[in-house]
């Protein structure tokens, strides 16, 4: 791995930890490489180049996206799954992962794939939550919503990714 990606994964930390986020897809930064970083309970993942290499159960739960500020919405993932990927030195592993890192996961992977978490939700909810970020887009000129600590502390399951 060069250093400009060592640095990109720096620089994708910062944007996410500075958004309050959890997670964080090169592409919601205007980047075309392959790479997210997340970050649940002091503990920063990057992934590079990653595959869901097995998944297993299934689970509804709520989700939103530091790409898609103040909307949120339930969407069915696989409760457990490995992913093999690179780390930041480009050394492959593989991780197990179960519950909301789960999630996280399957969510950052799915931007790398150019999907969103509203691509899931029914029509209608689709259509409203697009209606709801319009309204609200020149309110986050970065299409990346930074709340105020306060905000953040009322908002307990409703972690951006
Ligand atoms: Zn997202």
């Amino acid at each position: 791995m060069t250093a400009e990606l060592r640095r990109l994964t720096d620089d994708m930390f910062e944007t996410m930890y500075s958004a309050k986020g959890i997670g964080l897809a090169a592409p919601q930064v205007g980047r075309t490489e392959r790479l997210a970083v997340v970050d649940i309970e002091n503990n920063p993942i990057v992934i590079v180049n990653p595959e869901i290499i097995l998944s297993e159960g299934s689970a509804k739960g709520e989700e939103g996206c530091l790409s898609i500020p103040e909307v949120f919405g339930d969407v069915d993932r696989a409760t457990g799954i490995t992913v093999r990927a690179l780390n930041r030195d480009g050394e492959p592993f593989e991780l197990e992962a179960t519950d909301l890192l789960a999630r996280c996961l399957q969510h950052e992977i799915d931007h790398l794939h150019g999907k969103l978490f509203i691509d899931y939700l029914s029509f209608l909810k689709r259509r409203s939550a697009l209606a709801k970020w319009e309204s609200m887009k020149k309110d986050f000129p970065q299409n990346l919503r930074k709340l105020p600590p306060d905000e953040i502390a009322g908002r307990h399951g409703e972690e951006a990714l």
